[in-house]
């Protein structure tokens, strides 16, 4: 199962939603505020321009893992 809810109430915190204005130019994630470099596949690297958001929060909220 997903965690959408969960990733609703990230994306509707306010720092994160401060954070999401400066996050593609900082190539930082927009969730956890750490530095996003390297992902896993094409996907996630356009899922990252789309959303802001790094591999490891791509994996915990999309695909259910740690
Ligand atoms: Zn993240």
């Amino acid at each position: 199962m997903y965690r959408i809810q969960e990733l609703i109430g990230a994306l509707s915190d306010k720092e994160v939603i401060l954070r999401s204005y400066a996050a593609k130019s900082s190539n930082t994630c927009k969730i956890c505020g750490e530095p996003s470099k390297s992902f896993r596949t094409t996907f996630s690297e356009f899922e990252y321009n789309i959303s802001s958001i790094c591999q490891a929060c791509q994996d915990y909220y999309y695909l259910n893992e740690e």
